[in-house]
């Protein structure tokens, strides 16, 4: 028989704990606020209060900026052979496969053609939930199939990168994808069809390294961290402290690297511009 006993009465149903279903509320990384997810995607996946980016993916920039339904993907299957037949704690094969049932995506990058404001592009998107965003033969070969569209059609580029960049898993296959894209690029550039780049957070290693910073406009979303190898790796090598603000969208504008910083509610339109501009 317990000495203290509370009787149920006394307990107002306001005191209950309310269950909040998991998923509703997204914790923002920049300032710990708590914000309602419908809220958020309504303000385009930036914090209302401090104006953060959260990492969206190819569905979302979709969304965001091309006209409702006007996105026709292209080769959407495609899949990598696994050139190496590669194992490292799991098959690469095995790896693939789960990441594809879990994503719904069929590899890092979506390309295809749509519109945005009525103009026809080319446009491919990546998606860093897809082992990282690295590029892969199937990213690079993606990518050089939507340049060869954009080339063919004479319609404007537009690529979204987010990437941690080339993938282990496929070696020097990855690294080969570098010269394909930038190759394709240059042939697009030599016809006179424009191609923006917009770099988002994280683009890094042979994404950087290739077509994300090939654009004859290269856009960066606020306070994205773009380089080539990270600061933790170039701090060990060059036994420096590195600069404030170093690989990050602002420091990269001051420094020329990429053309304009852009937040993302304004991207559809400063894209649009440019583009009329350009052609
Ligand atoms: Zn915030």
């Amino acid at each position: 028989m317990p000495w203290f006993s509370r009787s149920k009465d006394n307990i107002s149903p306001d005191s209950q704990k309310k269950e909040i279903p998991d998923g509703l509320w997204e914790k923002c990384p920049g300032c710990g606020e708590i914000i309602y997810k419908t809220q958020l995607e309504s303000n385009l996946w930036t914090c209302l209060k401090c104006d953060h980016h959260f990492r969206i993916g190819s569905e979302e920039y979709i969304n965001i900026l091309l006209d409702k339904g006007s996105f026709k993907e292209m080769h959407r299957k495609m899949r990598s052979p696994d050139p190496l037949k590669f194992i490292d704690t799991k098959k690469y094969k095995d790896r693939l496969s789960n990441t594809v049932k879990a994503l719904g995506l069929y590899e890092a990058v979506r390309v295809g053609t749509g519109k945005i404001n009525g103009i026809d592009i080319a446009f491919g998107c990546m998606d860093f939930q897809f082992i990282g965003g690295s590029m892969g033969s199937v990213v690079g070969e993606k990518i050089a199939r939507v340049t060869d569209k954009a080339f063919k059609s004479k319609i404007p580029l537009v690529i979204i990168s987010e990437s941690g960049g080339a993938r282990m898993m496929e070696g020097a296959f990855s690294l080969m994808q570098m010269a394909k894209t930038s190759s394709k690029l240059a042939r697009l550039a030599d016809a006179g069809i424009p191609y923006i780049s917009v770099v988002t957070d994280p683009t890094t290693g042979g994404t950087t390294a290739s077509y994300a910073m090939l654009g004859d406009i290269n856009i960066a979303e606020p306070n994205a961290l773009i380089g080539f190898a990270g600061p933790r790796v170039i701090k060990q090598t060059i036994g420096k402290d590195l600069p404030e603000g170093f690989q990050k969208s602002e420091f990269l504008l001051e420094k020329g690297f990429i053309d304009l910083i852009c937040p993302r509610k304004n991207l559809k339109e400063t894209i649009c511009n440019l583009i009329e501009l350009m052609t």
